[in-house]
């Protein structure tokens, strides 16, 4: 059975974030944000190491931990009662990142949407995520060295995720809009899906 799946896709800052909590407080909608998954590892551990080193150079960490960490964590989700696979919809948040990735989850996931938020603006994109370093304390938003890497990593490895998605399935959404009218936006597809 494969998981009933909208992916919330952009560049570092354009949003994904934002717009995964708020719709993951709707009914039978389930956010998961493959950063937070590794964030929450404590660095003790072996795949937290590995997240810290490549993260920290604005890297991906390598498929294989990601893709078995994200599987490991969405089982958890299940036998904790969060996430009813029969009932729920998932909102997949930073996965998969490129297409490898994806080509890796094609039998899990039942992809019925890709929402890219896009933004052409490059400097809006580093002023959000300078702001988000102050507020959420995450040490890859505070050098402008990494952001600009990771800018890059986005660009070269995950925007080729949307060709393997295909266009009937993306939806290009501004996200340089207010977070209210980006989510109208997703709301529409979403509710006509
Ligand atoms: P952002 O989208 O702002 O870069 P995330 O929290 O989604 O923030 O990701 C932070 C870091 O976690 C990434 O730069 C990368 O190193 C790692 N990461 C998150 N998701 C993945 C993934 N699917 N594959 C590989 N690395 C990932």
């Amino acid at each position: 059975m494969k998981y009933r799946t909208f992916l919330l896709f952009g560049a570092p800052g354009s949003g994904k974030g934002t717009q995964g909590k708020i719709l993951g407080t709707i009914p039978n909608l389930f956010h998961c944000a493959c950063g937070d998954v590794f964030r929450n590892l404590t660095i003790d551990s072996e795949i937290g190491r590995i997240f810290l080193d490549y993260s920290s150079k604005g890297q991906l960490v390598p498929d294989e931990p990601t893709i078995r960490l994200w599987r490991e964590n969405i089982h958890a989700q299940t036998k904790l009662g969060r996430f009813n696979p029969e009932l729920d919809t998932l909102i997949l948040d930073g996965i998969p990142r490129n297409p490898h990735q994806a080509e890796m989850l094609k039998d899990t996931l039942d992809v019925k949407a890709v929402f890219y938020l896009s933004c052409t603006d490059m400097s809006k994109l580093v002023e959000r995520l300078q702001r988000r370093a102050l507020r959420e304390n995450r040490l890859d938003d505070a050098n402008l060295e990494v952001i600009r890497q990771r800018l890059e990593t986005y660009e070269r490895e995950t925007k080729p995720v949307l060709e393997f998605y295909g266009k009937e399935l993306v939806h290009q959404i501004d996200s340089t809009q207010t977070p209210v009218n980006v989510l109208l936006d997703i709301l529409r597809v979403i509710a006509a899906v």
